[in-house]
């Protein structure tokens, strides 16, 4: 027999325009004394714009904004942590994270912690959470990552240069609202290279060798969604938004029953070498991708004009070589994915050499 595995998905989800309106009721369900509190994770672009959301924050819920400028570490979800039990020593009775994959990841990552107690980076790793997290709500205000729907929250762990989640069961929301609205107000490029996560992921998990039926079909429905609303003429129309936030979806769903393949593991390498963030980092490695995807690296190009979007160059120009062996470094230890991707012996082939030349295209 194969290894077992027993997937899960969300439970429970509302769709459409205006369902964040919805946050009231699933949250009075939850409040059943009168000093139940709710922790709201939102991000920092929604300072001083709730009001228009009717955002139902009472006077004794913690409300805390979540700046992006950097992607999230493992000491940030400790301080937010500690912050929240500074709040009360009673736990909350529901966790909201309402934002792009920064956000929905904290929200993910703190309800963990406070069940669970211990750090962050005690959980970095497949099926270290123990305890059920507290209930949590996700309300995803950009879409591509596919974070409301995946079984992970992924953390910067600055001390041991590492970049990796917590891949548990536990980590998937319990309840998500998913309203193609609060997609309008995202920057064009932003809504370009996140909605390219999905792409992405289900182009590499669809050529990978490690395949499960289920997430297959996750992958080729999200697929035809992205590749639409990127092929037409108006990526951010309603209609394109709706698609993008369900293609979003569905590619979290797959994540759990697949792994990614050569774009990913060169793009961590950007970001942990660089800084440089995720979805951005994905674009710049996937226009290069025409020795291992010939066929989708063409396509994404086509994507890219269309939608009138120039991506940032030159950008390892005169790196050192102390630099360059950390991105090679930082590039061939994501064993599983390029094991999925290329095979066992996958550093037969992705040399230093080639991997070198590779990142001087970027
Ligand atoms: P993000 O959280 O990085 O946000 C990107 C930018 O968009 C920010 O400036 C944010 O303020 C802004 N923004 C978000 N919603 C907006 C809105 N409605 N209007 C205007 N601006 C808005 O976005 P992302 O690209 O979704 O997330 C990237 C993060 O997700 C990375 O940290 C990455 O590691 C993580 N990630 C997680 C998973 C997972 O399965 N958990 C998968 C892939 C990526
Ligand atoms: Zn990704």
């Amino acid at each position: 027999m194969e290894t077992f595995t027993n997937s899960k998905n969300i439970a429970r989800y509302a769709f459409g325009r205006g369902a964040v309106r919805g946050l009231e009721t699933l949250l009075a369900a939850r409040r059943t004394t009168a000093d139940d509190f709710v922790v709201f994770f939102v991000d920092a672009f929604f300072r001083g714009r709730l009001g228009s959301l009717a955002f139902p924050v009472r006077p004794q819920d913690l409300l805390v904004f979540v700046e992006t400028a950097l992607e999230p570490t493992t000491d940030l979800a400790d301080h937010m942590t500690a912050n929240v039990r500074k709040h009360s020593a009673k736990a909350p009775c529901c966790v909201v994270g309402m934002g792009g994959g920064i956000t929905l990841d904290v929200a993910k990552a703190v309800a963990n912690l406070l069940t669970n107690g211990g750090k962050a980076e005690d959980f970095q790793g497949w099926d270290l959470v123990k305890k059920p997290a507290l209930y949590k709500i996700g309300i995803p205000t950009v879409s591509g990552t596919g974070a409301e729907a995946s079984r992970t929250c992924v953390l910067m762990n600055e001390k041991k240069n590492l970049k990796l989640g917590m891949n548990s069961e536990f980590t998937l929301y319990d309840q998500l609202i998913l309203d193609p609205d609060l997609t309008e107000s995202v920057p064009k490029e932003q809504y370009f290279y996140t909605g390219m996560d999905t792409y992405i992921h289900c182009i590499e998990s669809l050529a990978g060798s490690y395949r499960h039926p289920v997430g297959d079909a996750f992958s080729h429905e999200a697929l035809r969604l992205v590749s639409e609303v990127f092929d037409s003429n108006e990526m951010m129309a309603l209609a394109n938004r709706e698609k993008l936030m369900v293609a979003s979806y569905l590619g979290g769903c797959a994540i759990a029953n697949s792994y990614v393949g050569v774009v990913h593991p060169f793009s961590a390498g950007l970001s942990v070498v660089l800084g440089i963030h995720h979805c951005l980092a994905n674009c710049l490695v996937m226009n290069q991708m025409q020795d291992y995807y010939p066929r989708e690296t063409a396509h994404f190009k086509k994507m890219l004009k269309a939608q009138g979007i120039t991506l940032p160059s030159d950008v390892c120009r005169g790196l050192s070589d102390g630099q360059m062996e950390r991105l090679y470094q930082s590039t061939v230890i994501h064993e599983r994915p390029l094991t999925n991707a290329l095979g066992v012996h996958y550093k037969d082939t992705l040399t230093l050499r080639k991997v070198r030349e590779l990142f001087q295209r970027i």
